[in-house]
This record gives structure tokens, C-alpha cells and sequence, in this order.
């Protein structure tokens, strides 16, 4: 912890986990010393990104890849460039990417990466030297065997894109270097909505555990990116209402549901225009815009909170369970703090951590993964089975742990379990490494 002295993020993600398997570690103390090793990255790589603006003149920003462990297969993970990221955070969220990536049973050790880099009101032509730069650098580091970046936040298809080509002409080979790639050159069908879908996949098993279900059921979604998008999408495919979404400015409200029509607009807005959410009043005679608060404090049955870490705090919580909040499905990482957390289980409320409610997006890309070594294409309907088989899977692994643990139906527990377990015991039959 001194070495790690004022990494906020880091040092949140990795109490939670260390809670978590306190059990563990008093049925066997080698446990222990796996963990010790784990939290140290394997490899943090800090680099300089030189750019030049449309004015001509020169940007500077930091770029990071942290390479968390190896032990399941090629470190994997994605890039975010958001003008928050620093070490704290790229290490939080490696950390956490250990956990998912050994829950979907796919051969992906974990990594993650990014910089501070702010995207807002840059051009494309901006965007594009950028991620040249940025890749520059990146590409000695990674490789399809190696390290295997996808995208986060403020990292989507055009950034993919120029990350890709950049890549291809330093190592003049063409190969599954990075995932979430157009179709037509090497992406798989649903990856855009596999974390989205993979989320409310996850809630629709807790929930039939539970036996109850989404359908008719006011959904809070926060968030307007890639997650956001598809988790709306998909919970008006199992027919939820799902009442709001948000940006970093502010939510909106669309009091009797936000419907196909009104998620396209909202697609095209974030997607196409880069707009902000309040413009979608220019569009909706029935919404409310809410600046710079979050949704939580409007009644409704669940939650997914898909936009970014911390935005779920121990008043946003307690204000949930007044409300009678039944549920509580993480899409993006580490949203809730663990004060929050903890008013979830008192408050005896399904909990889907990120770790393992999130899974599906890094799961579909490594399927993507897959086809690119078997050059070739699966349909829509093959990934999307296989995407719902592995959030049962991983829903029910994290039941079995918990239950094994004598820690009933605590699922967030069981997910640290079984996750951590898998990959402790890889690093013990690897040796001392
Ligand atoms: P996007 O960039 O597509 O969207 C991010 C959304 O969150 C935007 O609406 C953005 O608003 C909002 N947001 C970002 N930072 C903040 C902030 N500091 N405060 C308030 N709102 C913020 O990212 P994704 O949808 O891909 O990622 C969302 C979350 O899901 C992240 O935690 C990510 O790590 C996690 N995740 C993503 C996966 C994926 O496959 N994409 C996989 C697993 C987890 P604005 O436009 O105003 O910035």
C-alpha cells in the first residue's frame, strides 16, 4: 500500500477484492502470498504522446499501458482516453480486468490502457495524429500473442480505426492486434453491443434466480455511450422501461420510457454528432433534462449504472433502497463506492459487480479473437448465444463460489472468488514468475 501511496482508484479496487477474499485466505494461507504478487502490475509502461493540433501547434499527453498479469493468456483489455486517466486509474482498471477476464472462461490474461487525452471538440484529423502518436509508441509493447487492446471509454470504431492502421504500418503485418474492429476488417458481429447486452443478460439471470423479472420494470440507466446505448437497446428487446440516461452534464428523464425511436436519436446524437445529451429536448416534447446530477434519486425498479467509476456514492444508495430499488447491475467499472455497496446487501438488493456484469464486452472480444485466428466470421446468432451462455455461466460460477464460501447468494464476493481463484492457481503452477 506505501508503494502505491495516493493511487485513490487503485487502492479502492483492490480493498474490495481484499475483503472479499478474506475467506479464502483463511482456508489457506498461499492465497496470500498469490495475492501480494498480484496486485503488482506485471509491466506499467508510461509514455510521452507528442501531437500536432489544427493550429499547427504542439499537444503533449501521457500515455499508459499497464500489463496487470499473464497468467490466463495474452494480457487484454481496453484504452481510454479521457482527460481523468492516470496511473490510479489505468492500474484500477487492470486490476479489475484480471477478475472479468478469468470469470468468461476465455484464455485473456489482463491489461489497460490509455491517456488523458481529452477527444471533446477535437477534429478528426486531430483525433487521427493523435492516436498515430499514441500508437507509435504503444505498438514495441503489444501484439496478437503479446497484449491485446480494445476500446473504453472515448474509444470507439474511428479511434480503433486509426489505432489499427497506425499499428499495421509499423509492423507491417495485418493480424488480431486489437479488438473491436470494423466488420470488414476483422471486428465480430455484436461486439458494439456485447457489453450493453451482456449486462442485462447477467441482470436477466439474477433476476430469474430471484424469480422475478425485467419485463415492465422502470430501469435506471446512466450514461449515453457504447454501454449505455445497448443496454437501453437490450432491455427494450426483453421489454423493461428504461427511463433515463445521461452524460457528465446531466441526465434526462423520459417519464413514460425512452423508446427505439427516441435510443436512435440518442445514437445518432452521441455516435455521429458528438452532441450533448440536452439537445435531445430539442427533440423530446415529453423529457426532462436534470444538469449535472445523476439519476439515481428517480424511483424506479433497477439500475444499471454504465457511464463511469464512483458515480454511485453512499447517498445515492440509501436514496435508492427509500425507493425501493430491487436491483443493481454494474456496466461500467467500479461505479458504486464500497460505502454504496454495502447499503446494496443491507438493504438485501441484487448486486451484479462490474467485474462480473461487464464481462460480456471483453468476453466478445475474445471471440473476436478467436475468429481472427481462424480467419473467419461467425453470425450475429452464434456470438450472440455464445455471449448469453457465458453470462450464465459467469452469473451462476459467481452464485456457486459465494455459496461454496458458505456466503449466501453474495454475488459479488463469489465473483471476486472465483475469478481470483483461477487465476491464483495458474500462477502457482507457473512457478515464482
Ligand atoms: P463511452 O465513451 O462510449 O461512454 C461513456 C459515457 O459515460 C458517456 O455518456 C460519458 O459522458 C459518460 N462519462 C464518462 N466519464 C464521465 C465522468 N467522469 N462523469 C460523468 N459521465 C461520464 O464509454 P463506454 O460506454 O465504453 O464505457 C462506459 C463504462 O463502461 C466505463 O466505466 C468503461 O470502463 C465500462 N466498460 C466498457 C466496456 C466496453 O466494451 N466499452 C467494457 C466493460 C466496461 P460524456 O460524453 O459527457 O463524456
Amino acid at each position: 500500500y506505501i508503494r502505491d501511496a495516493g493511487q485513490s482508484e487503485f487502492l479502492e479496487s483492490v480493498a474490495e477484492v481484499l475483503e472479499s477474499l478474506v475467506p479464502v485466505f483463511e482456508s489457506n494461507k498461499k492465497y496470500i502470498e498469490v495475492f501480494e504478487r498480484l496486485v503488482e502490475p506485471e509491466r506499467q509502461i508510461i509514455f510521452r504522446v507528442p501531437w500536432v493540433d489544427d493550429k499547427g501547434c504542439q499537444q503533449v499527453n501521457r500515455g499508459f499501458r499497464v500489463q496487470m498479469s499473464s497468467a490466463l493468456g495474452p494480457y487484454k483489455g481496453g484504452l481510454r482516453f479521457h482527460p481523468t486517466v492516470n496511473l490510479s486509474v489505468i492500474k484500477f482498471l487492470a486490476f479489475e480486468q484480471t477478475f472479468k477476464n478469468s470469470l468468461t472462461n476465455l484464455m485473456m490474461g489482463a491489461g489497460k490502457g490509455g491517456s488523458d487525452f481529452d477527444p471533446r471538440g477535437r477534429s478528426d484529423g486531430e483525433v487521427m495524429r493523435f492516436c498515430q502518436s499514441f500508437m507509435t509508441e504503444l505498438y514495441r509493447y503489444i501484439g496478437p500473442d503479446t497484449d491485446v487492446p480494445a476500446g473504453d471509454i472515448n474509444v470507439g470504431a474511428r479511434e480503433i480505426g486509426f489505432l489499427f492502421g497506425q499499428y499495421k504500418r509499423l509492423a507491417n503485418e495485418f493480424n488480431g492486434v486489437l479488438t473491436g474492429k470494423d466488420l470488414r476488417w476483422g471486428g465480430s458481429l455484436i461486439r458494439p453491443e456485447a457489453t450493453g447486452y451482456g449486462c442485462v443478460y447477467f441482470a436477466q439471470n439474477y433476476c430469474n434466480y430471484k424469480k422475478t423479472t425485467l419485463t415492465g420494470k422502470k430501469c435506471l440507466v446512466s450514461g449515453s455511450g457504447n454501454v449505455a446505448q445497448y443496454t437501453t437497446e437490450k432491455l427494450l428487446d426483453l421489454g423493461a422501461i428504461p427511463i433515463t440516461m445521461s452524460d457528465s452534464s446531466g441526465y434526462i428523464l423520459e417519464p413514460n420510457g425512452i423508446t427505439r425511436k427516441d435510443l436512435e436519436f440518442i445514437m445518432d446524437l452521441k455516435n455521429n454528432k458528438r452532441g450533448r445529451l440536452s439537445e435531445y429536448l430539442n427533440y423530446s416534447k415529453t423529457a426532462k433534462f436534470v444538469e449535472n446530477k445523476k439519476p439515481w434519486a428517480e424511483p424506479a425498479d433497477y439500475a444499471f449504472p454504465s457511464a463511469t467509476q464512483g458515480e454511485v456514492v453512499y447517498d445515492d444508495a440509501l436514496t435508492m433502497a427509500k425507493n425501493n430499488v430491487r436491483g443493481i447491475f454494474e456496466g461500467a467499472n467500479m461505479p458504486s463506492t464500497r460505502e454504496a455497496i454495502s447499503v446494496f446487501k443491507k438493504s438485501n438488493m441484487m448486486f451484479g459487480p462490474g467485474k462480473a456484469a461487464n464481462a460480456g464486452g471483453v468476453a466478445v472480444s475474445g471471440l473476436e479473437m478467436a475468429q481472427n485466428s481462424q480467419r473467419s466470421q461467425w453470425t450475429r446468432e452464434i456470438v450472440d448465444e455464445k455471449l448469453s451462455f457465458i453470462m450464465k455461466d459467469i452469473f451462476d460460477m459467481s452464485l456457486a463460489s459465494a455459496n461454496d464460501y458458505g456466503l449466501q447468494d453474495d454475488v459479488q464476493q463469489g465473483a471476486n472468488i472465483a475469478g481470483f481463484l483461477k487465476v491464483a492457481e495458474s500462477m502457482i503452477q507457473q512457478g515464482i514468475v
